[in-house]
C-alpha cells in the first residue's frame, strides 16, 4: 500500500463547503459520493432538505453523479431511488470491483471524477488507488461501530482533520 494513498486532495467539514466551482475548474465532471455519515447520519434514512437541494445543484452543474456505498443492496438501492441518481452497493470499499463500476456508470475518465467520502481507508484509500480525485468530509455522526471508531484513531496517525 502506497502512503500517499491514505491522502485526500481536499478536505471539508461537510459536503455543503464543498468549492464545486473549483472542483469544475479543475476538470471534475463526475462525483462518487459515500452515503453513511457523507450524506446521512449512520443508519438513518431520512435526507435532509439541504442534502436533497446539495444533489439538485449537483444536476443544475452538470456533474454526473454516483453512490458508491459499502452498505446493504437494500438500503443503497432506497437512497438511489430517493435521489434519482446510479448507486452501488456491498461495494467492500476500499476494493477496486465498485468503484469501476461506478466509473462506467458515469462514463468519465479517472481523472475527471471525485470520490467524496468520510472514512480514509474506504473512500479516500480506494479512490486514490483508483487514480480519482478525493475529497474527504467529516462523519455525520458520532454514533458508529466501534470499529469505525478504532478505524478513525488510525486515521488520526495518517491526517489531522482540523489542524
Ligand atoms: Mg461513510
Amino acid at each position: 500500500m502506497k502512503w500517499s494513498n491514505l491522502k485526500p486532495d481536499y478536505y471539508y467539514p461537510d459536503i455543503f463547503s464543498i468549492d464545486l466551482d473549483q472542483l469544475s475548474s479543475r476538470g471534475v465532471r463526475g462525483i462518487i459520493s459515500d452515503i453513511d455519515n457523507t450524506i446521512v447520519p449512520w443508519s438513518e434514512e431520512e435526507l435532509l432538505k439541504e442534502v436533497l437541494d446539495w444533489f439538485v445543484d449537483l444536476k443544475e452543474r452538470d456533474f454526473k453523479v454516483c453512490l458508491v456505498s459499502n452498505g446493504t443492496g437494500r438500503r443503497v438501492g432506497y437512497f438511489s431511488r430517493e435521489l434519482g441518481i446510479p448507486a452501488v452497493g456491498q461495494a467492500i470499499k476500499p476494493a477496486k470491483r465498485a468503484f469501476r463500476q461506478a466509473r462506467e456508470k458515469l462514463g468519465l475518465a479517472p481523472e475527471e471524477i471525485v470520490v467524496i467520502g468520510d472514512q480514509i481507508f474506504t473512500d479516500i484509500l480506494g479512490g486514490n488507488r483508483m487514480g480519482f480525485q478525493t475529497i474527504l468530509v467529516d462523519p455525520l455522526s458520532p454514533k458508529e461501530f466501534l470499529t469505525t471508531r478504532f478505524v478513525r484513531s488510525l486515521e488520526k496517525l495518517v491526517f489531522r482533520r482540523r489542524d
